[in-house]
């Protein structure tokens, strides 16, 4: 890959940093290069940039962006290439430990990396763009012994399609998150046997298209209100339980049976990886666990920009560019000593809906919301106030809901809250897909 550069050649000042040069760090680079932002810098852990992309080596990227089906290291590398090619400093294995502010507004990003030890480097703005994690055992207390043999899906996936190891034979796999779908197909192809995928819930948390090319077109089961509810095996793991749950979706053991097994993937959610977030201080959103941001994806800390996996989990990669685009852009902005008023409409979550990003809006410019409904419902209504309403075939919470505002609308709106509500459709029938 091209992302690789000597860690030497970092220089003392920026207009913008950008932390984490995942497809959101490399779309934010590019947004602030499009501002007019002259030195810009991608600080990146990892030996090369790309982030999770890199692991991803299906086809499924790009159909929004490039409207063609990419891998996942195919659109890494056009994006890598373009902010190589716009003179943007990429600096690989350097961990960002934090980041202070003076009070003129100037901050100094904390670096850390194996040649040049800890550095501060110097920057107008910052942009987070870190990207998430995933759940583990831990935080879901599966009951039974501690063996070996028991991964998260995404470090499944990286042993697999960038080391080549495979992590068993005789695959369970809990939780019907987009990455355990895939490592289900991916797994089924090495020749392993995939027994199935339990889900607790009555309905997937992946994506539709995930569901029928990775299980439907394999013949591998998934079956919803059910979970792994004991873990067998000393030194490895030998089988699981599982049950159907029932109220408060506790388990059934009247109804469980075992399932012989040597790993058990876990796809049980992502979270923001925040922990650089935390110790700024920032206003978090307690749904999302990312920072609250403003139209402009500015956070609670003035010239600090979020996008990407960091701010909320995305489900599609184009989002996440065409959001880190944005975050750049007014993050190169603000380096140029471009200040907007703050924004005065409030975003609020009503029936049926999780979250919404942004959570306010300002007046005179087209925003894109982003957010997830609760349950699934079909058809219905997306109800921004009084102001518009869109007709929805159908949402589930798996996939991410998109709404374009345009300037005018909110020009003629006097209140200073905007409740988002979905709601089942009255007579159904002709309503618009999302
Ligand atoms: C298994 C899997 C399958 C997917 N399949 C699809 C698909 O088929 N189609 C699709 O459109 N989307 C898919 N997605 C979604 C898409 O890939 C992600 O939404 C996207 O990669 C998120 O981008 P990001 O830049 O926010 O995060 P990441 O790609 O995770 O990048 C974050 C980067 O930040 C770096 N970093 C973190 N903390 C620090 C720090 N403190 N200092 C320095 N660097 C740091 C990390 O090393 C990493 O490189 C998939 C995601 C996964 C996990």
């Amino acid at each position: 890959m091209l992302g690789k550069m000597e860690a030497t050649k970092w220089q003392g000042k920026y207009d913008v940093v950008v932390v984490g040069g995942g497809p959101a760090g490399m779309g934010a680079a590019l947004g602030a290069r499009d501002s007019g932002a002259e030195r810009i810098l991608v600080v990146d852990r990892e030996a090369e940039a790309g982030g999770i992309l890199l692991q991803c080596i299906h086809s499924g990227f790009g159909l929004h962006y490039f409207k063609e089906e990419l891998t996942g290291p195919e659109y890494a590398e056009r994006f890598l290439k373009r902010v190589l090619d716009s003179n943007v400093d990429v600096f690989s294995n350097a961990y960002v430990s934090g980041v202070a502010t003076d009070s003129s507004g100037i901050k100094q990003v904390r670096v850390m990396n194996e040649k040049m030890g800890v550095q501060a480097i110097e920057t107008r703005s910052v942009v987070l763009a870190m990207g998430c994690r995933e759940r583990t055992r831990g935080s879901i207390r599966i009951p039974g012994t501690r063996p070996s043999g028991i991964y998260t899906a995404g470090l499944a996936q990286k042993f697999v399609n960038m080391h080549g190891y495979l992590p068993g034979k005789r695959i369970v796999i809990l939780g019907s998150g987009d990455i355990g779908l895939i490592m289900a197909r991916r797994l089924a192809l090495e020749g392993c046997e995939v027994k199935g995928v339990f889900e607790i819930l009555p309905y997937s948390n992946g994506l539709t298209r995930n569901i029928v090319q990775c299980l439907d077109d394999f013949g591998i089961p998934l079956h919803l209100s059910t979970t792994v509810a004991r873990i067998h095996g000393r030194d490895r793991i030998e089988k699981v339980t599982v049950a159907p749950v029932g109220p408060g979706l506790q388990p059934d053991l009247s109804r469980s049976w075992d399932i012989d097994c040597d790993t058990l993937l876990l796809s049980i959610g992502l979270i923001p990886e925040n922990e650089l977030s935390q110790g700024l201080g920032l206003a978090l959103d307690p749904v999302t666990s990312g920072p609250v941001v403003s139209s402009t994806l500015e956070t609670s800390m003035p010239g600090l920009f979020a996008c990407g996996n960091v701010l909320h989990v995305h489900d599609l990669v184009d989002f996440v560019t065409q959001e880190a685009l944005l975050a750049g852009r007014f993050a190169g902005e603000w380096a140029q000593g471009v200040r907007r008023p703050r924004d005065n409409i409030k975003l609020t979550a009503g029936q049926n809906v999780r979250y919404c990003v942004p959570q306010t809006l300002a007046p005179g410019r087209e925003h894109t919301i982003y957010m997830r409904c609760k349950e699934p419902m079909k058809p219905c209504v997306l109800k921004v106030g009084d102001l518009m309403e869109k007709k929805l075939r159908f949402v589930v919470p798996a996939e991410m809901i998109t709404l374009k505002i345009k300037p005018d609308l909110l020009e003629r709106f006097r209140g200073d809250s905007l409740e988002i509500n979905i709601l089942p459709a009255v007579g159904g029938g002709s309503s618009e897909e999302e």
